[in-house]
């Protein structure tokens, strides 16, 4: 079989789990509702799964790269349960306005892509197939610099003190840039 080249890309903060600001404990992580059936769906149709994450925390010294590790390994092991795999785990420790070893800017802190294209060449993505995922601007402009296929904004508007927009549909194509804005996870299924 030939090996299946599409991702789905996911931010993690805000779309895996809800944002409650550095995340880093299982008993501080809620998931989101709809984020297991998207992945399993995606899986399903052949989508690899990969989490592409700022984690500045660390380079705030709020956790250590440790603690982020043994975190990520519960995560991924949550979705293992439920028959879905997570290929890898990319997260970005820096932050150009913090000292120490983490603080430089780089080249993988969301909106650049290096992440994204790290995970590219690891499984030889084709970007343009792929659907990345995301709660804020960054992710947005991130797919948009890595020419990613289908970018989502997503925001759940009961977990974000979003702007009240009753009529709008659960997913809709912002015609003017090209991606989409989502209003649940499941709707997302739809690109897939
Ligand atoms: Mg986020
Ligand atoms: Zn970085």
């Amino acid at each position: 079989m030939k090996p299946s080249r599409k991702a789905l890309l996911l931010d993690r903060d805000g779309v895996i789990n809800v944002n409650h600001g550095y995340v880093h404990h299982p008993e501080d992580c809620d998931f989101i509702p709809g984020i297991f059936s998207l992945c399993a769906a995606a899986q399903k149709r052949g989508y690899r799964i990969i989490i592409v994450t700022n984690q500045s925390g660390i380079a705030r010294r709020y956790y250590s790269r440790a603690q982020f590790h043994a975190f990520s390994r519960w995560i991924e092991h949550a979705f293992f349960t439920r028959g879905i795999s997570i290929q890898q785990t990319l997260h970005c420790p820096h932050h150009p306005k913090e000292s120490g070893a983490f603080g430089f800017q780089c080249c993988c802190r969301k909106p650049r892509a290096g992440m994204i294209f790290r995970a590219q060449r690891r499984f030889h993505l084709n970007l343009s197939q792929s659907i990345m995922v995301g709660d804020s601007w960054s992710d947005v402009r991130c797919g948009q610099h890595a020419k990613i296929g289908k970018i989502v904004h997503f925001q759940d508007p009961l977990l974000v003190k979003a702007q009240s927009t009753p009529f709008t549909p659960n997913l809709y194509k912002v015609r003017s840039r090209d991606y989409y804005r989502a209003k649940s996870l499941r709707s997302i299924t739809r690109l897939l």
